[in-house]
């Protein structure tokens, strides 16, 4: 049998900390792993961010429930859900993507999880694993599941690496020039003519 594995931000949904950014107008929280490459930094630096101006996660949540998925990404998934096992691996945290799983119905996800306090304020994050693409792709080879994976980033490079197919989808040029060895498609057309072609079954569009 086969797994498809997808990555979310930049795939289904927009990147959730830079559209959160613009929708409450905090400059500070458009800062990526980009200009801040210590994830510890830039997570503890958000954190505190949130508590500045008094976001909870109730707040938080009220303004990630007005963002929406991608277009295309809600029919795209379902697609993909009818040929294949889906299971989405990011590096979101499930108190953040909540409101926007809803509106994809809520495909099985794994990603890290928030701490907050009794008040609803954020205090901790914590990850589920190290390099958790990569390592779920390789439970599913122990379950004997033929892994394809696509993705938009470098943390989705070793999740790529490890599946039996991998493939960029939207991916900037910098990446799609880093990691040629992977199909590069921009559409969700053409997501879907890769899913096709990388899998060792008949599957019609
Ligand atoms: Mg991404």
């Amino acid at each position: 049998m086969e797994i498809a594995c997808l990555d979310l931000e930049g795939v289904l949904i927009p990147e959730i900390w830079i559209a959160f950014a613009e929708k409450t107008g905090i400059e500070a929280l458009k800062a990526t792993t980009r200009d801040i490459p210590d994830y510890d930094e830039l997570m503890t630096m958000r954190l505190s961010e949130l508590a500045k101006h008094g976001l909870g996660l109730s707040a938080i949540q009220q303004v990630i429930a007005t963002l929406s998925p991608l277009d295309g990404a809600a029919e795209f998934l379902n697609w993909l859900r009818k040929h294949f096992q889906v299971v989405i691996l990011s590096d979101t945290f499930y108190e953040f993507a909540g409101p926007l799983m809803a509106q994809l119905g809520y495909p099985t996800l794994l990603c890290h999880h928030l701490t907050m306090d009794p008040s609803g304020k954020v205090t901790q994050y914590n990850l589920r694993q190290g390099n958790p693409k990569r390592q779920a792709i390789c439970a599913f080879k122990t379950l004997y599941y033929r892994t394809i994976a696509a993705g938009d980033s470098y943390n989705d490079t070793t999740m790529l690496e490890e599946a039996d197919a991998g493939i960029l989808f939207a991916a900037p040029p910098n990446v799609i020039e880093a990691f040629p060895q992977f199909p590069a498609v921009h559409t969700y057309r053409d997501l879907q003519m890769a899913f096709v072609k990388a899998s060792n079954r008949e599957i019609t569009l």
